[in-house]
């Protein structure tokens, strides 16, 4: 494999695009599920157009 660096730029001006409807992305919903206190909550990430899940994480924000 290459070791080749990615250049991460901040964009403010232009807004992601859904993979599975194509709608611009202005904003994401999220929702979170698990207890959260000692183990953090499972977060998923959705569109508010079509609901397709874009990700999920954890979160350990109570
Ligand atoms: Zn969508």
């Amino acid at each position: 494999m290459a070791n080749k660096s990615i250049k991460i730029s901040e964009r403010e001006d232009i807004a992601p695009i859904c993979p599975f409807c194509k709608n611009e992305l202005d904003e994401i919903y999220y929702k979170t599920q698990g207890v959260g206190l000692f183990t953090g909550k499972n977060v998923i990430y959705f569109c508010p157009h079509c609901r397709k899940v874009l990700g999920c994480g954890q979160s350990r924000m109570a």
